[in-house]
């Protein structure tokens, strides 16, 4: 029983205690400003069984990702496939892709730079080239394209006509790439989320919405 952790409680004006289960299966509790610790873990003890149930069912649901290890057999992802990483001895280059990520030992003890190193570099050039394409496609002039870090966007576009990407966006299939390209490339035309703008998406990219539920559901993958 007492083995279900909390792992998050937010204190609103609300006037009753919710629990949420993320999709990571972690456990998060909303409750009133003045609820105690003891009413908390009762709800959480009444609710033990049901609590389980949806942690399992989410981590079952939803693809999950931890801490990379850099280990043999070790996925990574790049345009939506997942590639096994093998270890080698005197690789010709840090670290190449084939039918696997082949990684130099000698560079493994940076082995989480060398790969956002090489993440960074193809995604400004599938980007790219995908901005070329549908820029030329929808008429629309591009000034710059950036490859960013950000963590918690999958796009950005400037008022001078800059548009900028994360890395980590390469990892995503083409389509949903596609789909960023094309939501930033609307922005240069329609500042706003109005109408206007998800009309202009729809335009170029009918089934947006499925890639707007794939991020939704996978975005969180999309990291080292
Ligand atoms: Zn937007």
């Amino acid at each position: 029983m007492n083995t279900i952790n909390v792992d998050q409680i937010i204190r609103t004006d609300r006037k009753t205690i919710a629990l949420i289960v993320g999709r990571d299966g972690k456990l998060m509790v909303r409750a009133p400003k003045d609820a105690t610790n003891k009413q908390i873990l009762s709800v959480i003890e009444r609710k033990s069984t049901w609590i389980v149930k949806k942690q399992q069912e989410m981590i079952a649901t939803y693809p999950q990702i931890g801490e990379k290890e850099f280990v043999n057999g070790e996925g990574f992802l790049y345009l939506g496939q997942s590639y096994r990483l093998k270890i080698i001895d005197r690789g010709d280059m840090p670290l190449r892709l084939d039918d696997f990520f082949y990684l130099d030992r000698s560079v493994l003890f940076q082995a989480k730079e060398v790969f956002i190193h090489w993440y960074k570099e193809k995604a400004n050039e599938v980007i790219s080239e995908r901005v070329a394409w549908y820029s030329d496609k929808m008429g629309i002039q591009v000034k710059q394209i950036k490859i960013t870090s950000a963590k918690t966007r999958w796009g950005s576009c400037s008022s001078k006509g800059t548009v900028s990407f994360p890395w980590r966006l390469v990892m995503a299939p083409v389509p949903v790439i596609d789909y960023v390209v094309v939501h930033e490339l609307v922005h240069i035309l329609e500042k706003n989320h109005s109408k206007a703008f998800w009309n202009k998406v729809r335009a170029i990219m009918p089934d947006y919405q499925q890639k707007i539920r794939w991020l939704e559901v996978n975005g969180h993958i999309l990291k080292m």
